[in-house]
């Protein structure tokens, strides 16, 4: 079967088309600038390029125009869209009410709607996505998947805040997480991997532009670094991730800045791009910098490295053991500077680098005599969303 997967933004569409009878990518595409003057669609199969810039008002002619692509005579991949057996939504905010992937049908969508106000610039773009490929294709069965699902499993102690409970009861305060997708992915392949599904404890590092890790026991997730939004936890790309509360007070007083002005300045001019002074979000720059002895990067790099350390410190605790440190996305399975830097002195944990395989990106990076073993995974959070899709929709 073909599964479209689709990840709708508020200005963008990101698809991939999956044939899951040898999960083989078939194409991969984004729509840009939807609503904005100068939109446009790309799309790779292979080595052939379809590009256009057309207008696109909305989600309904971004939809449009990824029917366009896959069946273009030239640059397309399949004659038309009943080759298409399903589609897999990812969709940002599940709140409480998933906890796992759902065959999209009206309670829902009115669920993800109930769940806009957790999820306030996704969820209404995932929403807006869904209904515009229902549109087109009406007959063709859905699944949603949830960023947040796979954390629900954490214990009421790892997701409450210590704010007045009514908080919590009346407005579903408390922490989330994302990237569950991934996490998910990415530790049942490390658990599989390890041989030990039954005992397993191992932590998760997916670090890209957004990060966050997790500590999944037997492959539950038991606590993970993001709360009630993405804000929380690593420091991102943008992001500040952990912060005193009090700082949106006092940068508010002094800049005259509303809370919700300084909220999003926290997501978007800080993290790596806030401390460096500008100098970038990317984590090559990052390095580079830190490299030439550069601060901007050296305080930069220093921070990052030092906070995912004391997060592996606190999730083995928080475990009662560890077996296994799990390195993902962008810089995680790229990044053997970031790797040696976040592992530094942590021998009292039983975490020992083997620089060498470090360096060659292989799957286990751990010395020989290292009792906790060092894995570097791949995600891939499409196919994990095309297989839950097939995996549901087969069970209908
Ligand atoms: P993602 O959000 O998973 O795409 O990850 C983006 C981050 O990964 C950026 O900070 C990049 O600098 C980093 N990244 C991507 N490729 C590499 C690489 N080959 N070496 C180091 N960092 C990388």
């Amino acid at each position: 079967m073909n599964i479209l997967i689709i990840n709708a933004g508020s200005s963008s569409l990101k698809y991939q088309l999956i044939d899951m009878s040898t999960e083989t990518l078939l194409a991969k595409g984004l729509c840009e600038r939807i609503g904005i003057e100068g939109s446009n669609i790309t799309q790779k199969v292979g080595e052939k390029k379809y590009e256009r810039t057309l207008p696109l008002p909305d989600h309904a002619a971004a939809f449009e125009a990824v029917v366009a692509a896959l069946t273009d005579a030239e640059n397309g991949v399949i004659a038309d869209m009943s080759s298409i057996g399903a589609v897999g939504h990812r969709v940002l905010h599940g709140g409480a009410d998933f906890t796992a992937s759902a065959l999209i049908d009206g309670p829902v969508l009115k669920a993800i709607e109930d769940n806009i106000p957790l999820g306030p610039l996704h969820n209404p773009a995932n929403l807006t996505g869904i209904l515009a490929c229902r549109k087109i294709m009406p007959d063709v069965p859905m699944v949603a998947v949830f960023d947040t699902a796979f954390h629900q499993t954490m214990p009421r102690r790892a997701y409450l805040y210590g704010i007045p409970y009514r908080y919590y009861t009346e407005w579903k305060l408390r922490r989330y997480g994302f990237h569950g997708t991934s996490h998910r992915f990415v530790s049942a392949e490390a658990i599989r991997l390890l041989g030990n599904p039954a005992h397993s404890k191992v932590v998760i590092c997916h670090l890209g532009n957004g990060s966050s890790m997790s500590a999944v026991v037997d492959g539950r997730c038991v606590d993970t670094s993001m709360g009630l939004t993405p804000l929380e936890g690593m420091l991102m790309g943008t992001r500040s991730g952990d912060l005193d509360p009090a700082v949106v007070g006092v940068i508010g007083e002094r800049e005259g800045m509303a809370a919700q002005d300084v909220v999003t300045m926290l997501n978007k001019k800080s993290g790596f791009m806030g401390l460096s002074d500008g100098l970038s979000s990317d984590w090559r720059d990052i390095y580079a910098a830190y490299a030439q002895g550069d601060d901007r990067g050296v305080r930069t790099a220093e921070v990052f490295a030092y906070r995912i350390r004391k997060y592996i410190g606190s999730y083995a605790a928080a475990m009662n053991g560890l077996d296994a440190v799990v390195f993902t996305a962008g810089i995680g399975e790229n990044s053997a500077d970031a790797r040696r830097l976040i592992l530094e002195d942590t021998e009292f944990l039983g975490i020992r680098l083997d620089e060498e395989k470090n360096r060659r990106n292989e799957l286990y990076i751990q010395a020989a005599d290292s009792r906790v073993k060092v894995m570097v995974v791949p995600t891939n959070e499409e196919l994990a969303i095309a297989r839950d899709t097939l995996e549901i929709v087969s069970g209908q």
